[in-house]
Parts: C-alpha cells; sequence; structure tokens
C-alpha cells in the first residue's frame, strides 16, 4: 500500500553551507540578517543627516534621528582580511577568509563578514565583491548571512 504523506525534508542547512553562530534577531537588527530573504542587503539609514549607519543601532549616532532600513547595492571592496588556517570548529573547513568589507555607498560603511567562492590566497585589500547570502533556519526563523564573492 502506497503511502501518499509527504515527504519531509530535513529543515537544516544543505551541507555547502558550514554552521555558525548566529546573531539573535533584534527589533533593529532583523532587516539586515533577514534581508537576503528577498535578496536584499539592508542596512540603516538616517534621513536626517543623509547617512548609512552600521551596525545596526536604535537611532542615529550621529544625530540620535530615526534609523530606517534600506537596501543598497551589495556592491563592496576588500579593507582589510584575515586567512583563518585554523580550525576552531572542526565542522568550517579550513582556510576561510575572515573580512572587514566597506560598502560601495559610504565610505565608513563596514562589515565583518567572510569571502568566499574563491581561492582564499586571490583575496586583497581593495579586491571588488558583491554580497551574497547563506540561509540558516533557526527554528521559526530563516537568518540570511551576508557573504561577499568577487566581481
Ligand atoms: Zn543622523
Amino acid at each position: 500500500m502506497p503511502d501518499h504523506a509527504p515527504s519531509h525534508a530535513p529543515s537544516h542547512a544543505p551541507p555547502d553551507v558550514p554552521p555558525r553562530i548566529l546573531p539573535a534577531l533584534t527589533e533593529h537588527n532583523r532587516a539586515f540578517w533577514t534581508g537576503g530573504a528577498h535578496g536584499q542587503l539592508l542596512i540603516a539609514w538616517c534621513a536626517a543627516c543623509a547617512r548609512w549607519v552600521h551596525p545596526p543601532a536604535p537611532d542615529c549616532p550621529e544625530c540620535n534621528g530615526a534609523l530606517a532600513a534600506r537596501p543598497v547595492s551589495g556592491h563592496a571592496t576588500v579593507f582589510s582580511y584575515t586567512v583563518n588556517h585554523q580550525p576552531f570548529n572542526p565542522a568550517v573547513p579550513v582556510p576561510y577568509v575572515v573580512a572587514i568589507v566597506e560598502l560601495d555607498e559610504q565610505p565608513d560603511l563596514r562589515i565583518a563578514t567572510n569571502i568566499v567562492g574563491c581561492d582564499p590566497d586571490s583575496v586583497h585589500v581593495g579586491l571588488p565583491v558583491e554580497v551574497g547570502f547563506e540561509r540558516h533556519d533557526v527554528g521559526d526563523d530563516a537568518v540570511f548571512v551576508p557573504v561577499f564573492t568577487p566581481r
């Protein structure tokens, strides 16, 4: 007798996405960590002083103005980086690249991230990169971790 019950795919991340320590979502950082669901990197914007603010904050550190998350281009350049060869987590293959990238929108708008999809030895300061997202399911939530690849 065939079983017509739908099969349930495992809810954990696919094997090519390494495990991560994921952020706790708050009202202020939720846009940043979930914008990838729509392919958007969402950064807090202060309309009062026309500047981007990162990391997400309750209000603008310059003028205390209200912040609202807006999409950016996702284009950036590598500001600094390190290639990690130390297997801190046995489930995460080494080497991998930990980097700070500067978004094209504003000179001091920097994000801590990973550079993926390339030979770690090919990464250098000034390398043009673009955003992509790693989906991680956390209970009923999904977090989309922004990572960057060479463009
Ligand atoms: Zn402001």
